[in-house]
């Protein structure tokens, strides 16, 4: 009999997670949070190959912050500070990731733009601040500005000291795609606060997190996204980290980090 109650019970949670109270059921799946990311947390805690169970699409990087993740279409690449790209293998690891099933539900077309120009106009399309979006935006470019990161050894220093390492590219006349995340401000700490993007050219052979773009012309998609889940990592520096959030400013200057 008790089997059978816990059975019931198992049961019931699982259709509580399938039912989406908004009901898009759309669900961006994080691993970690940016406040232990910034805090130095960089060993791996999951593998890609479990990573791609909760997504097709998705950004993030890689154990000893071994370079920046870019997921296109099921496909999970690794740009690494010597601007090399390659396809992520199932058994390496990731100590901060977020990826989606993209599902598009909504759609615009985009003209010559700079970064700024369609950040504003793509939030105009956005029904409320108060969800997650998935964003692709498939185009041509004039000119991208993108990074990668170097991979630490440890003692790790922590994210605002590891990017003052980081490679710049300036990468001209590209076609490719921005992949990328807008969260709402209440997850500070959790996530970036507002746009996140990362990019892959068609080719595959550069891309990295975008500090700076041109556009000439393209098409964005729009994943509202209502869910949210975080697995943490189990390991002794994640619970040594500190848990006080993260600084808005420092975040900033992290993720926007120009040269000079
Ligand atoms: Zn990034």
């Amino acid at each position: 009999m008790r089997h059978s109650v816990e059975a019931v019970a198992i049961m019931l949670v699982m259709s509580m997670q399938i039912v989406s109270p908004a009901g898009s059921g759309d669900v961006l799946f994080q691993v970690s949070t940016i406040s232990a990311l910034m805090d130095g947390v960089f060993d791996g805690s999951m593998s890609f190959g479990d990573l791609k169970r909760h997504g097709d699409f998705g950004l993030g990087t890689f154990d000893a912050l071994d370079g920046e993740m870019v997921g296109l279409d099921g496909h999970f690449y690794q740009v690494r500070a010597d601007g090399s790209v390659q396809e992520v293998n199932d058994s390496t690891l990731t100590p901060f990731s977020d990826v989606t099933f993209f599902d598009s539900d909504d759609e615009v077309a985009l003209g010559s733009s700079n970064m700024t120009q369609v950040e504003r106009c793509l939030e105009e399309l956005l029904p409320t601040r108060n969800i997650f979006y998935a964003i692709r935006i498939d185009g041509t470019f004039s000119h991208v500005r993108a990074r990668s990161v170097p991979p630490q050894s440890r003692p790790y220093p922590n994210l605002t000291i590891a990017v003052m390492n980081q490679s710049i590219f300036d990468l001209y006349n590209q076609s490719g795609t921005v992949v990328g995340f807008w969260t709402p401000s209440y997850a500070s700490g959790l996530n970036v606060p507002g746009y996140h993007l990362h990019f892959i050219n068609d080719e595959r052979t550069a891309g990295g997190h975008l500090l700076d773009f041109q556009l000439m012309s393209g098409n964005a998609s729009i994943d509202h996204t209502d869910g949210f889940m975080v697995v943490l990592p189990d390991n002794k520096d994640f619970y040594a980290a500190g848990t006080g959030g993260v600084d808005a400013r420092e975040l900033e200057a992290v993720e926007s980090m120009k040269p000079g």
